[in-house]
């Protein structure tokens, strides 16, 4: 039985990776220090003897009795308001929770995995964003402590990998959605859908003219377990190309509750909020045979099922 150290474990992606490890048959050590992340993302998994958890911060020194298989590094704030309340220990668990990672996973000769973003391309000049893009990220704006720990923890796994000649894999993840984002994260999604779900208007920053493309969260864990599983070092983008103006995206969220009263509302535009945001998945179709297959309407269908349940739970 592989055994599998998953860092966030109790974060959105974290707990479906749990989930889909288990699944595998693998034994999961999930770990989390729970600034962002919540319990009831794997409340089920307790009763499992596959399950174990940690209630601990990676930023310090990480310690596991045992071997270790795997390590997937899903630890750190991830949305834009998260790490501009939280910038140092943002800072802190991209670059020295993935140091004391790296060294665990050599300690324990066990291959692993960070979780890297389309953060490090910035507000990209290059579109789609490449994996050859080295991105345009302004290092000391509100963004800068994600990006450049994020950027920071790509090159120090690439260092220990060359260096060490450790087993090292990194997936640069775009927009992710899904069951178990946080309701009040601030992320377009999640404002959206609750705002929706209350009455209330959509708040679409700027004027709705900048583009994202939004992946569902199976897909997404699917890519990582594939890039897990493969031979590739270099980073590999995993998201799904389909992109969208954040002001489609409003108007798509209205038609899903089936709510005409719902109005958009307009307020600033945040600091460094790039333009543009698609992935050349070109790589992840090549290497790990990958493409994204939940749609938009289908995905968004089931988020919706799972955020009414949250904010509605009587009527879901
Ligand atoms: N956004 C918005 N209204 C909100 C929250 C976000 O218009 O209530 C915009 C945000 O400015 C950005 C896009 O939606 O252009 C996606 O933002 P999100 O925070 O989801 O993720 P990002 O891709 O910027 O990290």
């Amino acid at each position: 039985m592989k055994k599998v150290l998953i860092t966030g474990a109790a974060g959105f992606l974290g707990s479906h990776l749990c989930d889909r490890f288990i699944k595998e048959g693998c034994h999961v050590i999930g770990m989390d220090n729970l600034i962002t992340g919540n319990m009831d993302n794997i409340q089920h998994l307790f009763a499992l003897k596959q399950f174990e958890f940690y209630h601990h911060d990676v930023s310090k020194f990480v310690h596991v009795p045992g071997e270790l298989d795997y390590i997937l590094h899903f630890a750190s704030p991830a949305s834009p308001i998260d790490y501009l309340q939280m910038p140092i220990q943002t800072m802190k668990v991209g670059s020295l929770g993935t140091h004391n990672l790296l060294g665990l996973a050599k300690a324990k000769n066990a291959r692993i995995l960070v979780a890297s973003t389309s953060e490090v391309y910035g507000d990209p000049e290059v579109h789609p964003q490449t994996e050859e893009y080295w991105g345009n990220v302004n290092p000391i704006g509100p963004r800068g402590v994600y990006d450049e720990a994020k950027r920071f923890q790509e090159a120090i796994t690439m260092a220990y990998h060359n260096f060490h000649g450790l087993e090292t894999r990194i997936v640069r993840i775009f927009n992710t959605y899904g069951p178990r984002m946080r309701i009040n994260d601030g992320r377009a999604l999640p404002a959206f859908l609750s705002q929706a779900i209350n009455g209330e208007p959509l708040t679409v920053f700027g004027d709705g003219s900048q583009t994202r493309s939004f992946c569902y969260v199976d897909d997404l864990v699917e890519g990582i377990y594939r890039l897990l599983k493969s031979d590739y070092h270099l980073p590999v983008n995993i998201g799904n190309p389909d992109e969208i103006t954040i002001g489609e995206f409003a108007e798509e969220i209205i038609g899903l509750v089936e709510d005409k009263n719902l109005e958009v509302i307009y307020k600033p535009l945040p600091k460094d909020d790039p333009k543009r945001r698609r992935p050349d998945t070109t790589k992840a179709k090549e290497i790990l045979g990958w493409e994204a297959q939940v749609d938009r309407r289908e995905g968004l269908r089931r988020t919706y099922e799972y955020f009414r349940s949250v904010l509605q739970p009587m009527e879901a």
